[in-house]
């Protein structure tokens, strides 16, 4: 039987209502937060790790399957980098793509998969998840959200209205505040899986006050997220991203679940593959359009005023070249016919740009040398470019703009690896006992690219998965 354990305080913060063990509601007021001194350990059936989609998804489903369910979050809030997703989900044959009239199937699904991932991905976890997906998008309809298809590209399903990410996360807490079985406890970070023998049973956490505890359970589901938010830890996965910012991501993705899973030996798979947004600053990323339109598009150059790359190669070769520049970061110049775009728009807003009638002023308003920007400018405009660019635009038509990019990691490609049960593996391939992992904190879902709106389709696939055998259903 679960101990009540939530601080009043804690469960204020939270729009959420938080049921405990008992059922009783958290009071609305907060009283004066307890002592924390007395952390006592706790047992359970199931242990969630992480309250981002993922999380919440695995705790509903074992919720449903009869669990009594610990989910703990280590910041004061839930939703993860779920809760930032713009793009919405991605999936086949379903009902809404029949009653448009355009189609995508699922063989559709699997190949763009596949190809956007290089070939790289697991055929066996890419083909439950194109299975699985009508499935998960009548689950969210259920939920009641309401969706609708990306104008233009039919794989993608949209909300009818408002944000995204925000709207799933509600969603999801709504749903999970049905289950009087799920204690959700904030501030409580797990530091280390419990092993008895070669079974996992349970974590340590660490409360906000630095308070210990262990939290026994007959299974947990680790979904702790990627790491985004872990510079160092990317450079060390992958040493090109040295340096690399961390503009698109929340505050929880420093890769706990991944340096738990290893710590006991579990496998870990495609962990040099980041999906990088090289067109990033104050909390959002920027179309290539910008640099690579063929006939308008802009340039990059350093703070020294001077180009260094094809602008138009891949996105993580670009990102890296950028990294290597003074500050790790680069410039995006382009004129008032990308700015009229709404790219162009967007990245003067959202990237805080400058705006100059020439380019020197430009310059001066960018701290560059005026020279030698303008050296830059007028040799692209004059299709001098060492670098070879694939498509040539232009820089001619004033005023002409300045927008700040530090890229930066938006999602995490690899990760632990797992069966299509949603249990992970160790480094010989033979699964860990009483551990499954879902959401981004897996690998082997998307290899070298990942499909746009996949994510949120893994965290409900895999979550479900993951939570009903958590909970031996
Ligand atoms: P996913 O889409 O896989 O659910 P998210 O980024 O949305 O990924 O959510 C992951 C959640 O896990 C975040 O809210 C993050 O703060 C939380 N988290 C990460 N590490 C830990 C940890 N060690 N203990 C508890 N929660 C964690």
């Amino acid at each position: 039987m679960i101990k009540k354990k939530i601080s009043i305080a804690v469960a204020a913060l939270m729009s959420l209502t938080i049921l405990s063990a008992c059922g009783a509601k958290a009071p609305e007021t907060p009283a004066v937060p307890e002592t924390p001194a007395a952390a006592e350990d706790l047992t359970t059936d199931v242990l969630v790790i992480g309250g981002g989609g993922a999380g919440l998804v695995s705790a509903i489903t074992a919720a449903e399957n009869g669990s009594e369910v610990i989910l703990i979050e280590k910041l004061p809030m839930l939703g993860g980098n779920t809760i930032i997703s713009a793009t919405g989900i991605t999936a086949s044959d379903t009902a809404l793509h029949e009653a448009s009239g355009r189609p995508f199937t699922k063989e559709e699904h699997f190949t763009r998969t596949m190809e956007t991932g290089k070939d790289l991905p697991d055929k066996e976890l890419v083909q439950l998840l194109v299975d699985s997906s009508a499935d998960a998008y009548d689950w969210l309809v259920s939920l009641g959200l309401k969706y609708k298809l990306h104008e233009k590209d039919n794989f993608w399903i949209i909300p009818e209205e408002g944000h995204y990410g925000s709207l799933l996360v509600t969603a999801f807490k709504n749903e999970m505040a049905k289950h009087e079985n799920i204690t959700v406890m904030m501030d409580s970070k797990a530091t280390e899986l419990i092993m008895d023998g070669s079974k996992v049973t349970g974590a340590k956490i660490t409360g906000k006050d630095g308070s210990e505890q262990n939290i026994n359970a007959g299974s947990v589901i680790l979904a702790t997220g990627g790491l985004n938010n872990a510079p160092e830890m990317i450079a060390e996965y992958n040493p090109n991203y040295k340096g690399i910012h961390t503009q698109m991501t929340t505050a929880g993705a420093t890769g706990d679940g991944i340096v738990m899973a290893k710590a006991i030996g579990a496998k870990l798979v495609d962990m040099d593959k980041f999906q990088m947004r090289p067109l990033s600053s104050n909390g959002n990323w920027y179309n290539q359009s910008l640099i690579v339109e063929e006939g308008k598009g802009g340039i990059l150059v350093n703070k020294s005023g001077e180009r260094f790359a094809d602008e138009t190669m891949n996105t993580w070769d670009l990102g890296s070249e950028i990294l290597k520049q003074e500050e790790a970061m680069a410039y995006i110049i382009f004129d008032e016919e990308i700015h009229e775009t709404k790219d162009g728009k967007k990245a003067v807003e959202l990237g805080r740009g400058v705006k100059a009638d020439t380019i020197e002023e430009l310059a001066e308003l960018l701290e560059v040398d005026a020279e030698a920007l303008k050296k830059s400018v007028e040799d692209y405009n004059s299709k001098i470019d060492p670098f070879n660019r694939k498509t040539l635009g232009k820089i001619t038509t004033a005023p002409f703009y300045g927008v700040k990019t530090l890229p930066s990691s938006h999602y995490t490609m690899g990760g632990v690896a797992i069966n299509t049960e949603a249990q992970v593996l160790n480094e010989e391939g033979a699964v860990i006992e009483g551990l499954f992992a879902a959401g981004e904190v897996i690998g082997g879902l998307y290899g070298a690219g990942r499909v746009a709106g996949n994510n949120t389709l893994d965290d409900i696939v895999f979550g479900k998965i993951a939570g009903r055998n958590a909970a031996g259903k």
